[in-house]
């Protein structure tokens, strides 16, 4: 038996489109003894939603197995005066941090959806406003730190930009709670009683899941779906175990791992 953190961005869907057998490597997986979990930076919706859309897709999993990022600041942040930069409709899971519009303890920036929310969000009024907490005092912390992600209409401007421009502007380093920091591997991690050393990552991400994932130790898998750029891959200086044109033919292959059929 393996445990195996799922990205879920690129790796079971890409916009909403489920990636071709997807779905029956999950089960696969499932029925084979594995144990899963979910991990996603989304952070522009509830977990019970994520959960509600990827059963929508095909596939089979509780809200329990996902690994989220407003988890992941709840942990870190309950009880703290909190100016939250964050898509509305996580807000409900971010329950036990009380959300300011001034003297905050902490900033804490989240990721864009495809909505026109983002406007709102990263106004410059607000922008300007974090900056100032932070100038204050107040910590700064993100959910995720992502550059740009994958969409149906290709690639959009993630809100890592934003959280370098105040990092930038008030020379304060973030804290990055989702993927690939430590802690949140840790947490997904703990959440299956794993060790990183027989756990693998799925992912499509190459610079910085993979990257993060092998410095905590674990295995990881390259999806040639989703966020995947050849480029990236040859020029990536921490490369993935092992290249899988899907998440399909995952399956497959692990199996051979663990029966010693393939030399890392
Ligand atoms: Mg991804």
């Amino acid at each position: 038996m393996a445990c195996i953190l799922l990205d879920i961005d690129g790796v079971l869907h890409v916009s909403g489109e489920p990636i071709p057998g997807g779905a029956d490597a999950v089960s696969e997986l499932r029925h084979a003894g594995h144990a899963l979990r979910f991990v996603t930076n989304n952070s522009t919706r509830p977990r019970a939603r994520l959960a509600e859309e990827l059963r929508e897709m095909g596939f089979t999993l509780e809200p329990e197995e996902l690994q989220t990022t407003p988890g992941a600041a709840v942990r870190e942040l309950e009880g703290k005066r909190v100016l939250a930069l964050v898509m509305p409709s996580i807000v409900p899971d971010l329950e036990g941090i009380e959300l300011v519009g001034d003297h905050a303890e902490a900033v804490l920036v989240g990721g864009c959806d495809e909505t026109i929310e983002p406007n709102q969000v990263f106004s410059y009024m607000n922008l300007s406003r974090a900056f100032s907490e932070i100038q204050m005092g107040a910590s700064l912390y993100c959910l995720h730190k992502n550059k740009w992600w994958q969409t149906s209409l290709g690639p959009m401007l993630d809100s890592g930009a934003f959280v370098a421009g105040l990092e930038y502007a008030t020379g304060v380093e973030a804290t990055v709670l989702g993927k690939p920091s430590p802690s949140y591997f840790a947490a997904a991690l703990d959440a299956l009683g794993a060790e990183p050393e027989l756990t693998w990552l799925v992912t499509d991400d190459v610079e910085a899941d993979v990257r993060g994932a092998r410095l905590f130790g674990m295995k990881t898998a390259l999806v040639r779906t989703g966020k995947f750029r050849p480029e990236a891959l040859e020029s990536a200086d921490t490369p993935p175990d092992i290249v899988v044109s899907s998440l399909a033919h995952f399956p497959s292959l692990l199996e051979e791992d663990l029966a010693g059929g393939w030399a890392p």
